[in-house]
């Protein structure tokens, strides 16, 4: 048997992964502070709970941030301060006594939707997450693509143009405009209530509607220019704004307007369709092809 860890950030999520399928998701508080050793105690004591007698092959973990070429670092952790350098791929296998693996954690969504989801069966596929923050994965040729130092498909750092200053100090991020804290923060600069759930409810209100106006230019001409690049078979849109009511059929004709002519008929945008559980089955998979072992 696999486990499947999304480490995320307030929680992370576990489940055992078995021909693909989670058999038992489950997710726990992380430890306030944060640090790796209480993290690693943690999903020790978890692991132990859920899984006694049942004989785990490997650990997979989705990590939020930078992870070097060799995923055996943590570059940058936006949600784990202070882990910079750190080797947590060889602390986790000492602590846990079982061999790890490691991955961005919208990467290992991507590869969860690619091998159970909204992009099974294609070789070729983006999975924007449209989260707390935005994340991404880029799959071609049925490859997950790193790029030249392993920090590939970091989609949520698309320039978008602007001077909102983004949590990796770039400027004019999609991030900064299209993930929930800065559609959030935006909402409260316009006198609104900052409910992402009850904003997106109600955008036909003529006080909301330009607010998601602006963040569907965002992530529309985002996405277009992803599809400019690199021709995909299809576009996952996941986090919790991707699969909500409409929100692929209100963004299409958004992308459509900035695309370029050959590529409007061929435009396949689709909502994710595994949730939370994609990013544990990608993590599981990174031990064999959609955690089959
Ligand atoms: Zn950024």
């Amino acid at each position: 048997m696999i486990l499947g860890v999304d480490l995320g950030g307030h929680s992370f999520a576990l489940g055992f992964v078995r021909d693909g399928t989670v058999l038992s998701l489950r997710e726990f508080e992380t430890p306030r502070s944060r640090t790796p050793e209480a993290v690693s105690a943690a999903l020790k004591e978890r692991i132990d709970d859920m899984g006694s007698g049942i004989k785990v092959h490997g650990i997979g973990i989705g990590v939020p941030g930078m992870l070097d070429f060799d995923r055996e670092k943590v570059l940058r952790s936006p949600n784990f301060a202070g882990w910079e350098g750190l080797h947590l791929r060889s602390l986790l296998e000492k602590s846990l006594g079982i061999p790890v693996r490691m991955e961005n954690d919208a990467n290992c969504t991507a590869l969860g939707e690619g091998a159970m989801g909204a992009a099974r069966g294609l070789e070729n596929f983006i999975v924007l997450t449209l989260g707390t923050g935005v994340g991404g994965g880029v799959v071609i040729g049925g490859n997950l693509v790193r790029g030249g130092h392993g920090m590939a498909g970091e989609l949520g750092h698309i320039v978008i143009g602007g001077r909102r200053i983004c949590g990796c100090q770039g400027s004019g991020h999609l991030e900064t405009v299209a993930g929930a804290d800065g559609i959030e923060a935006r909402a409260l600069e316009l006198g609104l209530e900052p409910d992402l759930k009850q904003l997106w409810a109600r955008r036909d209100d003529y006080r909301i509607r330009p607010l998601w106006d602006e963040v569907l230019e965002a992530i529309g001409s985002a996405v277009a220019s992803l599809v400019h690049i690199l021709d995909p078979d299809a576009v996952i849109l996941g986090g919790g704004l991707g699969p909500a009511e409409d929100f692929v059929e209100t963004l299409e004709p958004v992308v459509k307007r900035y695309l370029g002519e050959p590529y409007r008929t061929l435009l396949e945008l689709r909502p994710a369709k595994l949730g939370k559980a994609a990013a544990v089955i990608g993590a599981a998979s990174l031990f064999s092809p959609a955690g089959e072992e």
